[in-house]
């Protein structure tokens, strides 16, 4: 791959590993958007005249685009503004339309956010929930997830791939399953958009929630995939209006957002391929460094089925914020955006059987499209320059190099 051209000089001093939290606009992205703020300004809905028609003709262009990363015909891509929407709309849109079917819901306790609390959300109104616990590596038991399935079910929510740890479910299993049991199957693939192969076929998606601003496309546009046939999917609307969007998402579209994310998609389709191993190559080798560099460092998740930019570690005997604030040169996050504003250790981290102290000293380096070899090595230098200093200040790291088991110590307070 040729090295892309960097946008913001100015954050040059700032290495970005935080793609998972969002992407920066690919430089052919905005290109594509630029013309529809100013000459082709038009409102897709405006049926009387050019400027309506090139707009929609836009618009129709970038569904396709959407549509084609995921194996989906044009029609069945309802624009959203963003994952968010795109999960609340799936998860209520289901339960309001089906509920005389059944009220019973089934996710993981891994999910992100707009799935837990939608869920949640649903409770309160006296949906059932299954909330599947996972093991080790994020992974549910699909025994206990086939047993959990009853007459009652009406949809299982399971994402692609996990936002904190990266790890895969095995998606074309659980689909095969949920058709099997005539249950409709939602799944998060946000974080999976260009980094694996989503296929809404061959892994029986019914409904599938993305955003552009993780796909290198702008922030506050995304869709849902919403199956038009075997079965028919359909959805209660959560915005009512002008009914655009087949009904289900009323409101004048996001035209330049809507075109940005096709060109993203156009991008992460035709540059998979290439992309995905560069990615993984250089995760691998930011990974392989800090472990080599740093005794009893982990890697959380699942290395086998893992997303290819990213990687959870835990580095013990580390306070994750006090090494965040150690490595001010270097983006990146301990858990999520979204919880990482609490001082709660990770949510997901806890679920896969880590303690609060594990938890907290876990990093994620989530790198992109921009990263380059040289930002790997200067992290990695800097990552195992700051944990072996901060440990060499740490009292538990002193009692652990003198042989003492830290989980037989009985501690007392003064
Ligand atoms: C970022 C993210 C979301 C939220 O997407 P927005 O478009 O920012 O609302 C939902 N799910 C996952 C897995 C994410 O990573």
């Amino acid at each position: 791959m040729t090295e892309p051209v960097r946008t913001e000089p100015a954050i040059r001093e700032t290495v970005y590993m935080d793609y998972s939290a969002t992407t920066p606009c690919d430089p052919r992205v905005v290109q594509r958007m630029l013309p529809y703020f100013t000459q082709n300004f038009g409102n897709a809905a405006s049926r009387s005249h050019q400027f309506g028609w090139t707009a929609e003709a836009a618009v129709d262009q970038a569904r396709q685009e959407v549509a084609a990363l995921l194996h989906a015909h044009e029609k069945e891509i309802i624009w959203t503004s963003g994952s968010t929407e795109a999960n609340n709309l799936a998860i209520k849109g289901v339960a309001q339309m089906y509920r005389q079917k059944g009220n019973h819901m089934i996710t993981a306790v891994t999910e992100h956010k707009a799935v837990l609390d939608t869920m949640k959300h649903l409770e309160g109104e006296g949906f059932q929930i299954t909330w599947l616990p996972v093991d080790r590596k994020g992974h549910v038991d699909l025994e206990q997830l086939a047993a959990a399935i009853t007459d009652q079910t009406i949809l299982v929510s399971l994402m692609a791939a996990n936002n904190e740890t990266g790890t895969i479910h095995p998606l074309a299993t659980i689909g095969a399953l949920c058709k099997q049991k005539g249950v409709l199957f939602h799944t998060d693939a946000t974080q999976a958009t260009g980094k694996m192969e989503l296929n809404v076929d061959t892994q029986h998606l019914d409904l599938v929630s993305l955003s552009a601003h993780k796909m290198y496309g702008p922030k506050g546009v995304g869709c849902l995939y919403v199956r038009r046939k075997n079965p028919r999917v359909r959805l209660t609307a959560q915005m009512d209006g002008g009914g655009h969007e087949r009904g289900m998402r009323s409101g004048t579209l996001n035209v330049t957002g809507i075109i940005g994310m096709g060109e993203a998609a156009r991008i992460c389709r035709t540059e998979m391929a290439t992309e995905i191993p560069h990615l993984a190559a250089l995760r691998d080798r930011l990974q392989q460094r800090l472990l080599a560099g740093i005794p009893d460092a982990v890697v959380n998740g699942d290395e086998a089925a893992r997303l290819p930019h990213l990687t959870n570690i835990s580095f013990p005997y580390v306070e994750g914020e006090s090494l965040i604030m150690g490595i001010k040169e270097i983006a990146v996050s301990s858990g999520s955006a979204c919880t990482s504003a609490s001082l709660e250790p990770s949510y997901v981290l806890k679920s896969l059987g880590l303690n609060d102290e594990l938890a907290h000293s876990s990093i994620r380096f989530s790198l992109g499209r921009f990263t380059t070899t040289a930002e790997v090595d200067f992290a990695a230098d800097r990552v195992i320059a700051e944990v072996l200093r901060l440990r060499a200040m740490s009292p538990l790291w002193e009692m652990v190099q003198d042989g003492i088991d830290l989980s037989q110590v009985k501690w007392t307070v003064h």
